[in-house]
């Protein structure tokens, strides 16, 4: 740990929100240079990956290894200060926000710890970028499989708090399921293990537990991952379709089938065009009305009877065309034009609202219908691009915030989507999490015993609620809560 210089604060007492001695202590752990606490300093701290929220921290400190992570949230135990675990700030909730508390980077911890081959597991520490992992073990045959579209710059923290999910979580599973083991620093500074290296639950599973839990936990120290095998074969295809009620079927027929592709993701048109406009160009066919891409993989032998099977079946449900990637940068363009869409919209207006709702995969026709029917009542453009085979939907819609009269269309918009969501046997997250932009969603979708029940679980890691605040479980639902512990005993429902 670096010595105890003094920390400048200036900037930030002109506004009165920053602890001088607060910033001063924790300087004296991780060293004066990795505490911001000046207005213009914390400003690139203050959203994520959804820019209609800002929140502005206190203070920011950035600890550069395990132990320095422990001895900054001992201290912020002690004074009781609240606190923001923040990995690469792509959250798309506003979950790494931190309004006016204390916000713990851990960008700097970015060491793979150990990667032992035979057993396809890795340890890492929380700020290793997704895409650095697969990276590292590829020498070995290996890869991490869950590949959220963020991944060349998100963390594995960030994704085992989000449970982050992605393309090729279809077929791998989400982060979940391959997160055997944590070391976590509980909000009062205790260092506990869960799980362990053989993936077996012992007692309650309490790595499912934090997996998921939005930084309101504790923090993620290390993480233990299980490694998958780089597929013998892949076949990547790309079906476009002149409507987008039959390239939803052509999902449905693909997935009944019996076929687990590796992704089965949906561009509609809007979403095409801003794609081939921008450095992103994948060579998607502007004038279809939706594009699906399929990735098949597994042994080569039996392979191309899939990819068979797939064209026909896109064929069979209105498909115009159906084309395979020749070659490995053919594949590379076709997905670089996917996982970059978000970016391609952001190129095309000031701001972005990104949702994300699931509805039965077998509702995506009526709800993609619901959603066309929505934009234009309100006006708005809808870009849709979404996790299909898993019924994940991603309707986003680019506006300009200083419009007030847009920014109301816009937010009507996507209050009537996710209700739709809602109405169609939905819920409000595939994998962004709650944080703050789905709080208010949550009355709506989860009982008050439901919520009681996180709040309780959520006691038990952090009693004092100082991990992550008024994040996940709208405030009022815990205070109600605990507010009727006899009611519920005598067996009456609040
Ligand atoms: C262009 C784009 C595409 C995206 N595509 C996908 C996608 O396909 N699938 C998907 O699931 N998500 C996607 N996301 C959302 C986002 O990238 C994920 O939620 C990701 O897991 C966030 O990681 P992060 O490191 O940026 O975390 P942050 O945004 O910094 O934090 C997210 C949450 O994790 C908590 N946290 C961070 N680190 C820790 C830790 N070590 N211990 C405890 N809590 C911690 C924070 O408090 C916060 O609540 C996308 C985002 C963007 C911008």
């Amino acid at each position: 740990m670096s010595a105890s210089p003094a920390v400048e604060v200036a900037g930030a007492q002109q506004h009165g929100t920053a602890d001088p001695a607060l910033a001063g202590r924790l300087a004296a752990i991780v060293g004066e240079r990795r505490v911001l606490v000046r207005q213009g300093e914390l400003l690139a701290y203050s959203s994520d990956g959804l820019p209609g929220y800002v929140r502005q921290p206190s203070v920011a400190v950035f600890p550069g290894s395990r132990d320095e992570v422990i001895a900054v949230v001992r201290e912020l135990a002690r004074g009781n200060v609240r606190f923001v675990p923040r990995g690469a700030g792509t959250g798309l909730s506003g979950g790494a926000l931190a309004d006016g508390v204390v916000l713990l980077g851990l960008n700097r911890l970015t060491r793979i710890i150990s990667i032992d081959a035979d057993n396809a597991l890795a340890v890492v520490e929380p700020g290793v970028v997704n895409v650095a992992l697969s990276r590292a073990v590829s020498a070995h045959g290996l890869h991490y499989a869950p590949d959220p579209s963020s991944q060349a710059a998100c963390t594995i923290g960030g994704n085992v708090a989000e449970n982050a999910g992605g393309p090729h979580c279809l077929k791998y599973g989400v982060t979940l399921n391959h997160v055997v083991a944590l070391t976590v620093v509980l909000p009062n500074g205790e260092v506990v293990q869960l799980g362990n290296a053989a993936g077996e639950s012992e007692g309650y599973d309490l790595v499912g537990t934090f997996v998921g839990s939005e930084g309101c936990f504790g923090i993620a120290l290390d993480v233990t991952v299980r490694l998958a095998r780089i597929p013998q074969a892949i076949r990547t295809l790309l079906a476009d379709f002149s409507s987008i009620d039959a390239a939803a079927r052509a999902v449905s027929a693909i997935i009944a089938s019996g076929i687990l592709p590796a992704a089965l993701e949906m561009m509609d048109a809007a979403t095409i065009r801003a794609v081939e406009a921008s450095i992103y160009a994948a060579g998607y066919p502007t004038d279809a009305a939706a594009v699906l891409l399929v990735e098949l993989d597994g042994p080569a032998a039996g392979l191309d009877a899939d990819v068979a099977d797939v064209v026909r079946l896109s064929r069979e449900a209105g498909a115009r065309t159906v084309r395979v990637a020749r070659d490995e940068t053919e594949r590379a363009k076709l997905w670089q034009g996917r996982k970059k869409a978000f970016g391609a919209m952001g190129r095309i207006s000031s701001h972005l609202v990104v949702q994300d709702a699931v509805v039965p995969r077998t509702k995506l026709p009526a709800i993609l219908a619901r959603i066309h029917e929505i934009s234009l009542r309100h006006r708005v453009t809808v870009c849709n691009v979404f996790h299909a085979g898993d019924g994940n939907l991603h309707p986003n819609i680019g506006y300009d915030a200083n419009d007030p009269d847009e920014s109301a269309r816009v937010h009507a918009a996507m209050r009537d989507i996710m209700h739709a969501c809602i109405d169609a046997g939905g819920t409000v997250s595939g994998e962004h999490g709650i944080g703050i932009d789905k709080l208010p969603w949550m009355d709506a979708i989860f009982s008050a015993e439901s919520l009681g029940a996180m709040c309780s679980v959520r006691d038990v890691f952090d009693p004092e609620r100082r991990a992550n605040p008024g994040k996940v479980v709208p405030v009022h639902a815990c205070r109600e809560w605990h507010m009727a512990p006899a009611a519920r005993s005598a067996g009456e429902r609040t």
